[in-house]
């Protein structure tokens, strides 16, 4: 089977100009003695927007291995793909996020729920997880409540994985089953549950994607009570060790972490807790990357600068429509956005220093930070133009994209100093 490292990490690059220096946060870290398994990931919605296919993806991915002379496992990943969706990406992808969030809520058939509940009749009164004092209460209508929410996405999951395997093969790509863009998050025990469904529809998951506690807003740090989210995840993490043994899953199986990058108030009670209990994890990044992009070309000054400052004052005016298809992932204040008449007046220091992600810089300003994470279809609109200003300022912008990735995502996850 191909399988995942123990430790992984999905890179977003929309415009495909940053794989060489993502490429080299991981070498960094292998240099460290922290082996990251390299994961390029781009969702369906970032394609249209920016009007780019999954093969160009791969094609990134090969190249830059390639030219690295990188000969470890790395794997493209199609990013939160479903059944509407998986066909354009299963040539050139080699992982796959199933996402089932949109089959949530939905009910399976009477006789199929009926069957998980007798499958399970020996969890109800007390989950115990062994090995650790950790148990959970349960009880008949609590676990059938389990069955109706998440049996269907189940079954979907399966039917979306078996469209994959058919066309590659069994054992030649990774799955994940995500479910974070939900507005719940799901407990313990319903993950428990749903790792049993998973079992008993066949799919060999390797990374499962639940939803945390707290919000996972794009580029910017977690919003809640990391006590309560390390309570959570170490929680979780048991919980799959224990279904792994109990339904036979994958031994490989481990936690994916839909970061929306930047989550620097829990990365390192996140590598505390896998190292404790000796687990893999694979943290997905957002396509922050872009967000580095634009750092790297304001600092680069003059035309770089004056487009940069472009993307944000259109950005500005088309704010509701760039937002929309970002809505429930992103919090701005308006209130307490730059105005265009201050930022024309900016300098690169001024411009780079509000949209880098330094927790307690004075000029960081997060509110412009997911506006501009989310205005990238602008650059797009002007492809030429900005891959032509990508390439001239190419040493700025990709040490920009490396420092991110390693200082501010890697060392901070790894406890490297
Ligand atoms: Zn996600």
């Amino acid at each position: 089977m191909k399988t995942l490292g123990k430790y992984s990490i999905g890179l977003g690059d929309r415009f495909g100009h940053q794989g060489r220096a993502q490429l080299k946060a991981i070498i960094s870290a292998s240099e460290k003695g922290i082996e990251i398994t390299p994961v390029w990931n781009k969702s369906n919605r970032e394609h249209i927007t920016i009007g780019t296919q999954p093969e160009d993806v791969r094609a990134e991915a090969d190249s830059v291995t390639n030219s690295e002379r990188f000969n470890k496992a790395y794997f493209v990943d199609a990013d939160h793909i479903n059944l509407d969706t998986v066909d354009r990406f299963i040539e050139s992808s080699d992982f796959f996020a199933i996402d089932v969030a949109s089959y949530i809520g939905k009910k399976a058939e009477n006789k199929d729920i009926f069957e998980f509940l007798t499958s399970v009749e020996k969890y109800t009164g007390e989950l115990k997880i062994p090995g650790i004092k950790l148990s959970f209460k349960t009880s008949k209508a609590q676990i059938t409540q389990i069955a109706e929410k998440y049996l269907f996405a189940a079954v979907k999951a399966r039917d979306i994985y078996r469209k994959i395997e058919k066309v590659k093969g069994k054992d030649n790509f990774v799955t994940e089953v995500s479910m974070d863009e939900v507005p719940h998050p799901q407990t313990p025990v319903e993950l428990f549950f749903i790792l049993k469904m998973l079992a008993t529809e066949n799919i060999p998951v390797q990374t499962i994607a639940p939803k945390f506690s707290g919000r996972f807003n794009k580029g910017v740090d977690y919003v809640g009570d990391p006590k309560k989210f390390a309570e959570e995840f170490e929680s979780d993490l048991m919980v799959i060790d224990f279904a792994i043994k109990e339904f036979g899953l994958p031994e490989n199986l481990k936690m994916s972490i839909h970061s929306g990058s930047d989550k620097f108030a829990i990365y390192p009670t996140i590598g505390t807790l896998i190292k404790k209990h000796n687990k893999g994890i694979h943290l997905k990044t957002a396509g922050t990357t872009w967000l580095e992009e634009v750092i790297g070309l304001a600092e680069s000054g003059g035309d770089a600068l004056d487009f940069v400052k472009d993307i944000y004052f259109k950005s500005l005016e088309k704010i509701d429509e760039l937002c929309a298809p970002y809505a429930d992932v992103i919090d701005i204040n308006t209130s307490l956005l730059p105005k265009k008449t201050d930022v024309m007046k900016w300098s690169s220091k001024q411009f780079a220093g509000s949209l880098r992600h330094i927790p307690g810089n004075k000029d960081y300003n997060p509110n412009m930070r997911q506006l501009i994470h989310v205005a990238y279809k602008l650059a797009a609109m002007k492809m030429d133009e900005y891959y032509k200003l990508l390439e001239t300022n190419e040493r700025i912008v990709s040490e920009c994209v490396y420092e991110n990735i390693y200082n501010r995502h890697i060392c901070r996850l790894f406890n490297i100093r």
